[in-house]
């Protein structure tokens, strides 16, 4: 190689040998005649100092090194001099004494800085992606990456799975996005499709009796980009036969409680993993996906507040809906501008608005409010014993604020999380340091999509309903449950599967259920239901996204910050500048024909 050793191993041990380093010039200092130089490698960085006394030809090119230049230097291990070492590096206490430099690449000025942690445009970044690497927070996300990827696959492989790589080039599988297609030079008028994820092919592994499967997956699903989305995804997937749920939670459950402190020890995580049925955490929290780092639990008040005078809450209830609410420690003196900033969060979901209830008199029990304490237009149409309820129900007191919404349940849900998670971010509840994972269960099989009138699967349509509920799938199917699990992790879904369908006649008759013609289901999943007929093993699993955790781990907020090269908002690599026009032979090769409105 051309260099003995990585920058951080050398350290004082290595006191007055002579090592070979070589890496990318990350700052240069001139002090009068002596240079010092930063050497910036994978490993971190090491001083250099280059001194015109010692070696006058290394100090010639030493005067010319420039940011971002790749240079191979050798020289001798020294401490450094007393009251120049830097406690925050790892190799802070010693230098490197040149004897020889030699310059192995130019640089031009980067088009930003890579040895300080500024704010760059992000598409800035992306386009120049291999530089935004260099830098050091980028590096340690990469690299942390990595290792959350190595524990997965030694954690797995000690358990008994099977790595199996599966197919890019499939047919289209559902999991409710749209496919990316990729047209057949063969078979004009043909198309693959890309995976939005392996399912199908490891449910065949089980079907092939491989019991135990794993695999660093590429998924594909032509969605709209946001923070913790992207095109194309990483996600690990699994599949085990002749298991049950908690066959499936369990080993997750070691796998992630294990997996973050070997990575990040200073990371708390709260255990065991919180349970919560689907329905509980809509109750309580408004979503399928609740931050249970701090409280802010939802209530009920429909029952003290429905039969107060105040039209917005007497309609909802007379409609079949509820007054649900939170109370916001603390925030019960809000300015007008505060208030309002709330109300557009709660418009942001669709909804009216949100009634808000400001309580003064700080440290008061809620029993104890009087009329002129209470700031709200809802005020005027409750007496002080219905605000004293609502306060009581919501634990809150005087100081705080109540937030009140009104509507069907999908509607205060809405309004509800999205408060939650505001006041949250306001009062800065959720702590960094914490993991706290929950699993969610007990998720209804199916939804009813009224847009198209008719039912859609929750999750994905392999899923099993549960068994007691097989009976009366067809007769009742707003009814049923799935044996669906989601893990969740401080707000975000981090991992997602089911326990199957393995016969084929159940599975058919979902797909009817779904308003697939038997043609179309013969045509699309013939091949699943062919399988199942073989003899099919009970078998369930999962996928976990490994973009959002690491994401989490890194504690960076968008998943392109953990992603080599990512896309970006608009679904565009700037490094490569895809998406992008190809040659007409190209076309002509695929059948393709361009819209003239499009060129
Ligand atoms: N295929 C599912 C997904 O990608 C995961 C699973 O059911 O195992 O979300």
């Amino acid at each position: 190689m051309l260099k003995t050793h990585y920058a951080t191993e050398v350290n004082s041990g290595l006191l007055g040998q002579t090592v070979t380093l070589a890496g990318w010039v990350d700052r240069r200092r001139d002090h009068g005649s002596l240079i010092f130089i930063d050497l910036r490698d994978v490993s971190g960085v090491i001083q250099l100092a280059i001194n015109p006394e010692v070696e006058p030809h290394a100090h010639e090119i030493g005067s010319t090194l420039r940011n971002e230049y790749v240079v191979q230097v050798t020289g001798q291990v020294a401490m450094r001099p007393e009251g120049t070492q830097n406690s925050k590096l790892p190799t802070g206490d010693i230098e490197i004494s040149v004897k020889k430099v030699e310059i192995l690449a130019r640089a031009k000025t980067p088009p930003f800085y890579i040895n300080e942690e500024v704010e760059v445009d992000e598409n800035v970044r992306l386009r120049y992606r291999y530089l935004d690497l260099r830098r050091s927070r980028m590096k340690r996300n990469i690299l942390t990456r990595h290792s959350v990827i190595r524990y997965m696959r030694n954690f797995l492989d000690s358990k008994g799975f099977a790595e199996v790589d599966t197919p890019i080039l499939i047919k289209s599988t559902p999991e409710g996005a749209r496919d990316y297609l990729v047209p057949s030079r063969i078979y004009p008028g043909k198309f693959y499709a890309l995976p939005q994820s392996p399912q199908q092919m490891k449910q065949l592994l089980m079907v092939a009796g491989l019991e135990k499967y794993y695999q660093i997956a590429k998924c594909f699903r032509d969605e709209d980009t946001r923070a913790d989305r992207q095109p194309e995804f990483t996600q690990l997937d699994i599949e085990m036969s002749f298991v049950e749920e908690g066959d499936i939670m369990a080993l997750m459950e070691e796998l992630f409680s294990g997996l973050v402190p070997a990575i990040r020890p200073d990371i708390k995580v709260v255990m065991p993993f919180t349970r919560l049925t689907y329905a509980e955490a809509m109750e309580r929290f408004g979503c399928d996906k609740p931050d249970l780092r701090y409280d802010l639990q939802i209530n009920d008040v429909t029952d003290i507040t429905a039969a107060s005078g105040f039209g917005v809450f007497q309609k909802a209830a007379s409609a079949g809906g509820r007054i649900r609410g939170i109370a916001a420690p603390g925030c019960g003196n809000y300015s007008r501008r505060e208030l309002d900033g709330l109300q557009e969060i709660a418009r942001s979901t669709g909804a009216g608005g949100v009634v808000t209830v400001s309580l003064g008199k700080p440290g008061t029990p809620a029993g104890e409010l009087e009329m002129e304490d209470v700031h709200s237009i809802a005020a005027k149409y409750m007496d002080i014993e219905q605000i004293r309820q609502v306060a009581t129900r919501l634990k809150a007191a005087g100081g705080d604020l109540l937030l009140l919404a009104a509507g069907d349940d999908d509607t205060t849900s809405a309004v509800l999380d999205r408060l939650r998670r505001e006041i949250a971010r306001r009062l800065s509840l959720a702590d960094e340091k914490t993991f706290h994972f929950c699993f969610v269960t007990d998720f209804p099989l199916f939804y009813r999509d009224t847009e198209h009138n008719r039912w859609d699967s929750m999750h994905h349509p392999f899923t099993s309903p549960r068994e007691e509920d097989k009976p009366v799938v067809a007769e009742k199917p707003g009814e049923v449950f799935g044996r669906h699990y989601d893990l969740v992790l401080n707000g975000y879904e981090i991992a997602g599967g089911s326990i199957r369908i393995h016969e084929a006649d159940l599975q058919r008759m979902i797909f009817r259920l779904l308003a697939y013609t038997d043609e179309q289901i013969d045509e699309r999943f013939g091949h699943m239901l062919e399988a199942f007929s073989y003899g099919a093993p009970p078998h369930g699993g999962i996928a976990a996204g490994i973009d959002r955790f690491v994401m989490l781990l890194c504690q960076e907020s968008s998943i392109r910050e953990v992603i080599p090269f990512p896309k970006n908002q608009n679904a565009q690599d700037l490094t490569f500048g895809a998406p992008d026009f190809v040659a007409p032979e190209q076309l002509d090769d695929l059948h393709i024909k361009i819209d003239d409105k499009i060129s």
